[in-house]
């Protein structure tokens, strides 16, 4: 497919609340969206990510200026005969992995469009219906918490995560069990401690969580690996995953038994296919994992959990309960714990007036 015309936007959308959590608190998102231009088709894609480096280095307008100055000017104007082709042609630029996934997810679009078939069936996907969890906070009040974690369950939600950090973590899991019993629950530090916090992990290891995610430095695997070897609950990596080569060695070493995919921290939907094949052949579950994404972004980590290995809960609650305005026609809803993918191409419909309504920033990139 020729890529006639690249247009980068960058957007701006309220959150209905703000999200705290151990590196701070975000209240806006912001959000940067592709639009490759092919044979007639429009392809979006979305770049996610928090527009302050709290979470990985990269933050939303370094991904927008990527994107545009970079990205674009090396597809433009080019034919590319698949992902793998099109991926190819800016593997070199080191990191910068949410204007990857932005430009990369819009690619699929078009394929998709071009096949007349929906993503999640273009990927390999072998199931339609997601099982979806939510993610809480850190809150100010256990009562709060616990509030949220009913309304949570009444809605069917098949996993809870709670965001810990050292001064609320004992406290609110055992809060948890003592309410809600024997529920599916797990905890993420987003490295919030290091291996001097041992006794608080053994402590911790009494709850039967599912998993204590991303316990320790953002960039580590190696004190992953020696936690790992003193807990019994499964220790799964998140930041400290950037690619299949990063999952490979982490595996190798023990680091993790359980690994959250994000398709904007590893690049894309064909990193994210390369990660789950390793995990799937490694014995190593996966769950997918999101990074505020607008529903379009959604839409593609949704579509890349309908693999066989992703066999938690993936994180994954509607838009419209995190931003004030939606950017498609036809919003993903839970039902029962589950998230449908759609069948036919018409229900991933983009509004395109909510596009430009949210748009602070934009560039036409021409060959
Ligand atoms: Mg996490």
């Amino acid at each position: 497919m020729k890529i006639e015309r690249v247009e980068v936007l960058l957007l701006r959308i309220p959150l209905i609340i703000p999200f705290y959590f151990s590196g701070g608190v975000v209240d806006v998102k912001e959000a940067v969206l592709v639009k490759l231009f092919s044979q007639g088709l429009v392809g979006y894609g979305e770049g996610s990510g928090l527009s302050v480096p709290i979470y990985l280095p990269e933050y939303t307008y370094e991904t927008y200026l990527v994107a545009k100055n970079f990205i674009a000017p090396l597809v433009i104007g080019k034919s590319f005969d698949s992902v793998e082709d099109f991926v190819a042609s800016y593997s070199f630029i080191k990191g910068h992995n949410y204007a990857k996934t932005a430009a990369e997810t819009a690619f699929w679009h078009l394929l998709s469009q071009k096949y007349e078939e929906p993503l999640w069936k273009l990927l390999g996907g072998t199931k339609s219906d997601i099982g979806v969890g939510e993610s809480l906070g850190i809150y100010n009040f256990i009562e709060d918490l616990l509030e949220k974690v009913a309304v949570c369950l009444d809605e069917g939600y098949k996993r809870i995560t709670i965001k810990i950090k050292p001064g609320w973590d004992i406290e609110p899991v055992s809060a948890i069990r003592d309410h809600f019993g024997d529920i599916t629950l797990m905890v993420d530090a987003n490295s919030a401690y290091t291996l001097s916090h041992l006794p608080l992990f053994r402590e911790l290891d009494c709850f039967g969580l599912m998993m204590i995610e991303q316990p320790l430095a953002y960039d580590d695997i190696v004190d992953h690996s020696t936690l790992q070897r003193e807990i019994e609950t499964p220790v799964c990596l998140d930041e400290s995953i950037l690619s299949a080569e990063n999952a490979r060695k982490a595996i190798e070493i023990g680091a993790c038994r359980i690994i959250n995919i994000k398709p904007g921290r590893v690049g894309g939907l064909l990193e994210s296919k390369r990660i789950h094949d390793l995990c799937a052949s490694k014995g190593v579950g996966i769950y997918c994992g999101g990074l505020f994404e607008t529903t379009i972004g959604k839409f593609f980590n949704l579509s890349v959990s309908s693999l066989s290995n992703y066999v938690y809960p993936a994180d994954m609650s509607p838009a419209t309960l995190l931003f004030k305005e939606d950017l498609v026609r036809y919003p993903l809803k839970v039902h029962n714990g589950f998230m449908s993918l759609p069948d036919s191409l018409e229900q991933f419909s983009i509004d395109e007036a909510q596009v430009e309504r949210f748009t602070v920033e934009r560039v036409m990139i021409m060959p």
